[in-house]
């Protein structure tokens, strides 16, 4: 803390002024300390398949291999790898991009029923091999939403996608959601509701709050196993907020997830 002059008013005769600059860095500090966990978190999930694809790769070049099957294994896995440096690397520039404002959106009125439809066509044949149905229940009319039609998929995608994971086979996947003519009026004007429900394994209380972080997992080895890059969550909360909407979520263990998505209605 300094005690200057003020400029001109030291002329007058005792006067003294004070300059007090009060700068607080508590939002700086976590900012920064939440920039520093996430380059330190992606540089350990990119460095856990780089090393597993160079030791697959030594040993294929070291041979001599006992027969193309194990080579062939051996490919499979550097594959497998490889798959998931992509499917890190996509989510983590996307994850950039949105949060960055870089990304041009392109905002309009928007019918929900299509852009369900479309997501849920790409979901069948994992839905047909996870033994898993999956259904969209429309309203008896049509709503409308102001939204990006690609960023409103690739919310829906990542909800899907998770709901399909954590669901085991014989379960159910539905996506439902409310009309402009029953939606509810909030402080922020008539909203949309789009649910996502499974019956799959749930989330645990404890971990309610944080699946929304960033790499949080319940249960990191088998999110990993299971294709997931840990950012799908945190990528569906950051879109939303482009558009002024929100996600939720609500869980029983062992009756499964129910993710809600609130949207302007339009
Ligand atoms: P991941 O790539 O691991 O799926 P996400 O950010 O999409 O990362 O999800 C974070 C975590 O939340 C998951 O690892 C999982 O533990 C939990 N999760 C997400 N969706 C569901 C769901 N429908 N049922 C149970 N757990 C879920």
């Amino acid at each position: 803390l300094r005690a200057d002059p003020l400029p001109g008013v030291a002329a007058l005769k005792g006067a003294a002024g004070v300059v007090l600059q009060i700068r607080d860095v508590t939002e700086l500090r976590r900012l920064e300390s939440v920039r520093r966990d996430f380059v330190s978190n992606v540089s350990h999930e990119l460095k856990t398949p780089i090393a597993a694809i160079s030791a697959l790769a030594e040993t294929l070049l070291d041979g001599p291999l006992e027969g193309p099957p194990i080579a062939r294994r051996f490919l499979a896995d550097i594959e497998g790898h490889a798959d998931r440096l992509h499917d890190l690397v996509v989510d983590v520039i996307r994850l950039a991009r949105v949060e960055s404002g870089r990304d041009v959106f392109d905002v309009r009125r928007l019918p929900v029923g299509p852009v369900v439809e479309d997501v849920l066509r790409g979901l069948r044949a994992a839905a047909t091999k996870a033994e898993v149905r999956l259904s969209a229940v429309p309203p008896p009319q049509p709503a409308y939403v102001r939204a990006d039609a690609d960023a409103l998929a690739t919310v829906l995608d990542n909800l899907l996608t998770n709901a399909l994971r954590h669901t085991p086979p014989g379960g159910r996947v539905t996506v439902d959601w409310n009309s402009d003519a029953g939606s509810e009026v909030g402080e922020d004007g008539p909203t949309v509701k789009l649910r996502v429900i499974d019956t799959g394994e749930g989330i645990p209380a404890e971990h309610l709050g944080r699946v929304f972080q960033r790499f949080h997992r319940v249960d990191p080895a088998r999110s990993r196993e299971k294709g997931g890059t840990g950012l799908g969550l945190a990528i569906v909360k950051q879109m939303l907020a482009v558009f002024d909407g929100s996600v939720a979520v609500e869980s029983v263990v062992g009756e499964g997830a129910t993710f809600t998505v609130t949207l302007p209605s339009a």
